[in-house]
């Protein structure tokens, strides 16, 4: 058996000599110095200032969050894996323009062939019922992502869900149950004074290639509370450049946002692209970053 018992500063108490003791095989601490001791939930009611009840929810909600992110990220190792065995998951990407090796790793780029998720994490040890809350097994039991060039979606440290994009043709998009966490990729661009803000991955992933570092993701024209709110932590210019397709359904919702961002006192551009065209296409078509930055320079509040 390994180390089990820990000795450290004491959380509940101010002290600089060591005196809390925690024996991780009977999960179970004591302090010295204040004589506080008790197991897990006692110790979240102590340092929570919580009632026992809370604490046992608290405590149930944290473990939840964890299980389901360990087996996304899991989910999401596996599938990273399967890109490189399948050559037309690679063509599907190459025709999307998206080709550089060390983006596609830095991403953690993946592959659903489906019919193989399952097996591989039931015999992780992951239980059946856990992967059908997460979303990955249908009520068949089935992989839910078949056939998909898949994106793990990354919310502070942990992956929240998985976004699927088909690579036939029906049903193109596809996210598992549950939150999309916020912006894609925010701690990388949180800091910057201009923000390229796009609404598809295959957006994102062209203009990372190209040598934009400050873009960023909403997954949909429609953003959540969470992606709003991190658009308004700083004054900063948001350069809009979402599809122009022929419904004006992509520019409309830049409009709004440009509007509500203009509320809250966050300068907003509009990128005009070429008609019918989103970020990706534009680039796929043989835009390069240069007539991009044009179209940067001449983009509308
Ligand atoms: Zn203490």
């Amino acid at each position: 058996m390994g180390r089990c018992e820990w000795v450290g500063l004491c959380p509940l108490h101010e002290e600089t000599q060591p005196s809390f003791y925690v024996n991780t095989h009977k999960d179970v601490f004591y302090c010295h110095g204040c004589g506080q001791g008790g197991d897990l939930i006692r110790f979240i009611q102590l340092s929570r200032r919580m009632s026992f009840r809370q604490a046992l929810a608290c405590l149930g909600r944290d473990q939840q969050e964890a299980d389901a992110s360990a087996l996304l990220r899991q989910a999401a190792h596996f599938y990273q894996q399967q890109l490189d065995r399948c050559p037309e998951a690679k063509q599907y990407l190459s025709r999307r323009g998206v080709h550089d090796q060390v983006l596609i790793g830095e991403l953690h780029i993946g592959y659903a062939a489906g019919g193989s998720l399952r097996r591989h994490l039931t015999a992780q040890g992951y239980a059946f019922d856990l992967l059908r809350s997460a979303g990955l097994i249908n009520i068949q039991g089935a992989d839910a992502l078949y056939q998909r060039v898949v994106f793990p979606l990354p919310y502070r440290d942990s992956i929240v869900n998985l976004y699927g994009r088909s690579i036939g043709a029906t049903f193109a998009h596809r996210f598992l149950p549950g939150f999309k966490g916020g912006l894609y990729a925010w701690e990388k661009v949180q800091h910057a004074e201009e923000i390229i803000l796009v609404e598809g991955l295959f957006d994102y992933a062209v203009l990372r290639q190209a040598g934009f570092s400050n873009v960023t993701c909403s997954l949909g024209t429609h953003l959540n509370s969470e992606q709003f709110r991190q658009l308004c932590e700083a004054r900063r210019t948001i350069y809009l450049c979402f599809d122009t397709d022929a419904n004006r359904s992509g520019q409309l919702a830049a409009k709004q946002l440009a509007e509500r961002l203009g509320a809250h006192h966050i300068r907003a551009c509009r990128v005009l692209l070429p008609a019918g065209h989103d970020p990706n296409s534009f680039f796929v078509s043989g835009g390069d970053a240069h007539q991009f930055r044009s179209l940067l320079e001449a983009a509308q509040p």
